[in-house]
């Protein structure tokens, strides 16, 4: 089967990097994320990838701290998991680059969009790290600014959901999963899919999102072929 989408941007929420612990890195919740973004790869898909940052700190969460000064160090935390998503890519023989938003040569390029197009034209996975590289936004923000720069076909926003339900299904038995919808209803209805300073980017740039379970790692796989995991949010 061929793939439907030739360049893609990945998010991954910190919550997804620390598996069960919730807090920190799980590896081998990692790993199986790698081995899915690698087969991916294999595959001729372009990606590029966003880590957010919430295993290690949320700046909204903060308490009592000046939010710009918590929002710096939310920054940093996304660029704790960037490397170590990188690392366990480059274990396993994937090409890769981090670019940070805030620059800091010695450990990563510095964000710079062509540079980064050039890197996924040759196959090569681009982790993005720090986010906007500005407070009071969030990695969500930065995915679909990321995928309009890099103009992707789509955003992977891999979760711990299935997709979009019109209520809690943690909370609902009664929750119900839709497979699609429009960037107008998920404002309107207040859905929670993504910040809605993220969601209005996507809708005024024609960007569509796939939001789907990183539960089962093999969804980015399919997700990339078309086969139908998730639910997608699309113009009107
Ligand atoms: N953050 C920021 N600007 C950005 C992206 C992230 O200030 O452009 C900070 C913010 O404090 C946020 C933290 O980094 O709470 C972690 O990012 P996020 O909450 O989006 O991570 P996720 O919930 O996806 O793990």
């Amino acid at each position: 089967m061929g793939i439907k989408y030739k360049r893609i941007l990945l998010k991954l929420s910190g919550e997804a990097l620390a598996g069960e612990k919730g807090f920190g890195l799980d590896y081998n919740v990692i790993k199986d994320v790698c081995r899915s973004i690698k087969e991916c790869s294999e595959l001729g898909v372009q990606i590029g990838i966003v880590v957010g940052g919430g295993n290690f700190w949320r700046g909204r969460s903060s308490g009592a701290m000046d939010r710009t000064r918590a929002d710096h160090i939310g920054m940093l935390g996304t660029t704790m998991n960037a490397l170590a998503v990188a690392d366990v890519l480059e274990e396993m023989d994937v090409d890769v680059r981090v670019q940070t938003a805030i620059a800091m040569q010695a450990v990563a390029e510095p964000y710079i969009r062509n540079r980064a197009v050039r890197h996924l034209e040759k196959g090569r996975v681009v982790i993005f790290g720090c986010g906007t590289g500005n407070p009071f936004f969030s990695t969500d923000t930065a995915s679909s600014l990321r995928a309009a720069e890099i103009e992707a076909d789509i955003i992977f926003k891999a979760t711990m959901v299935d997709g979009v339900y019109d209520k809690d299904p943690n909370k609902f038995d009664d929750a119900v999963k839709y497979d699609t919808l429009t960037f107008g209803e998920v404002l309107a209805k207040n859905l929670g899919v993504m910040d809605s300073t993220a969601a209005s980017m996507c809708k005024d740039n024609n960007l569509p999102i796939l939001v789907f379970n990183l539960g089962r790692p093999q969804n980015i796989v399919d997700a990339v072929k078309g086969e139908p995991v998730g639910t997608l949010v699309q113009g009107e």
